[in-house]
């Protein structure tokens, strides 16, 4: 079910059977493991803790990621993208009525995002919303709302580490069941960012086609070949 990396276990199977999987959580914090996310677990305390929470599942979301699991020689069957995963999460609350919150992006694209969502899938009940600009050590206000509306999913947009610390900090208290760090998928859905064609995600270059768009995040991408490095010097260690 899982192959372990630098000491993270890493969901291994395909993403057709993660609803299945993530029913077998009480509650359950979905990482997006990339490299730059894995990155952040190892260098911060808090969160490498909470990466190796029983409720944590580690998705390999990144061709470096992938890249690391056959240096490992237990490869992943898939790459799963988080955005797809939370398609599907929110595909189910579709159907059975289930509600999601919304936390992050700018006021504006949360805005957006939540009409795209309205209109793709007609029945969402979308407990309540807020845009990501706000202090997570000080945020009563929306703690009390997300448990005012009790959804069944929090999906949270704010970038890496802040989603993550965010969850890590508030799930216990929350009573959802599913926490989902989002990245920037809210501008996806909102369609302000477009994904890669289909033919560049299969090819596993999805970053390319994002650094060619945002070339700022050619520096984010200096955490691949670093990852890379590690997980082969630690092979010995880890398998
Ligand atoms: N963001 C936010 N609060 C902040 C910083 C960023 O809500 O304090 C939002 C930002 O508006 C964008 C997303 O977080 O919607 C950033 O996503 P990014 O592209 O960095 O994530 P990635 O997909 O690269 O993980």
């Amino acid at each position: 079910m899982f192959v372990e990396i630098l000491g993270f276990k890493i969901y291994k199977k395909k993403k057709s059977q993660i609803l299945e999987h993530i029913d077998s959580y009480p509650k359950v914090n979905i990482i997006s493991g990339n490299p730059e996310i894995l990155f952040n677990g190892l260098k911060n305390e808090f969160l490498y803790k909470n990466f190796h929470e029983e409720t944590t599942l580690i998705i390999p979301d990144g061709v470096g990621t992938v890249i690391a699991s056959k240096l490992v020689k237990d490869p992943v069957e898939e790459k799963i993208a988080g955005i797809e995963v939370m398609h599907e999460i929110i595909g189910r609350c579709n159907e059975e009525g289930k509600g999601i919150y919304l936390l992050g992006a700018k006021e504006e694209v949360l805005s957006e995002c939540c009409n795209k969502l309205q209109l793709n899938y007609p029945g969402i009940k979308i407990t309540g919303r807020h845009n990501g600009y706000f202090d997570i050590y000080n945020c009563e206000n929306i703690i009390s709302d997300i448990k005012k509306g009790n959804p069944y999913a929090i999906f949270v947009a704010m970038g890496c580490p802040r989603q993550e610390e965010f969850i890590a900090r508030y799930m216990n208290e929350l009573p959802c069941k599913v926490y989902m760090g989002v990245g920037g998928s809210f501008d996806v859905i909102a369609g302000n960012v477009k994904r890669a064609p289909r033919w560049m995600i299969n090819l596993g270059l999805e970053w390319l086609y994002r650094v060619s768009k945002e070339p700022w995040r050619i520096k984010r991408l200096g955490s691949i070949p670093k990852f890379l490095w590690m997980v082969l010097m630690s092979k010995g260690r880890v398998n």
